[in-house]
């Protein structure tokens, strides 16, 4: 699941960088593949490693290697992640849920930043409340498609937090290039699960 996360992220690497462009400093794309190519050259070891020392060990290797805001932003969201996989029994959509709320709370503090500012929490935090809604079996394609209507849905925001809040009213009509990154991890993780059950 990482490596197709790590594949989805680099193979849209030049997309991310333009979307930076427009309202950032056009390095979005170029800062994840580096963090993700980072990831991939120890792909064999991680992979080898339980589940949440695998993400732990993701999330340093992001915090370590990518500049930028993302970087740590995304780092410490994989880093917490696994953090909170620990731990005895099933590992079922219950402690999925609550690690993700847990990794996003962090995000949060760390970004002093919340949903409507226009980053990557405006996908993420829908991503989970579709999932934590869900009863029963839970839809890839509808969290797949809920995650792009939020990405889409960050077009008209104004930015509060990164470099895009510099542009102000600028930063409106131009998909937060974070947000996009956010959604190509989600959909990258159903299109693995799917592929899978
Ligand atoms: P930088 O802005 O340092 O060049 P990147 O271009 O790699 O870093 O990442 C920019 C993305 O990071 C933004 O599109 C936004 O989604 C996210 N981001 C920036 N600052 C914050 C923040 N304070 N909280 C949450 N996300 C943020
Ligand atoms: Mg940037």
């Amino acid at each position: 699941m990482i490596q197709a996360v790590a594949d989805t992220v680099i193979g849209h690497a030049d997309e991310l960088t333009e979307l930076d462009r427009a309202i950032g400093d056009a390095d979005h794309g170029v800062n994840l593949e580096r963090g993700f190519k980072a990831v991939l050259a120890k792909i064999d070891a991680i992979s080898a490693q339980p589940i949440h020392d695998a993400l732990s060990e993701v999330g340093r290797t992001l915090i370590l290697s990518v500049g930028g805001a993302s970087g740590p932003l995304y780092g410490k969201l994989f880093a917490t992640i696994g953090q909170h996989l620990c731990g005895p029994g099933e590992l079922g959509k219950e402690r999925v849920v609550g690690a993700c709320e847990q990794a996003i709370g962090v995000l949060k503090a760390l970004g002093r930043s919340d949903v409507g500012h226009k980053t990557m929490l405006d996908v993420l935090v829908p991503s989970l409340d579709q999932l934590r809604a869900t009863e029963g079996p839970v839809s890839l394609h509808a969290l797949r498609l809920h995650a792009h209507e939020a990405a889409l849905a960050t077009i008209p925001m104004i930015a509060r937090r990164g470099r895009a809040s510099f542009l102000g009213e600028r930063s409106r009509g131009h998909m937060d290039p974070g947000a996009r990154s956010s959604e190509l991890i989600v959909g990258a993780v159903c299109d693995y699960l799917e592929a899978r059950l």
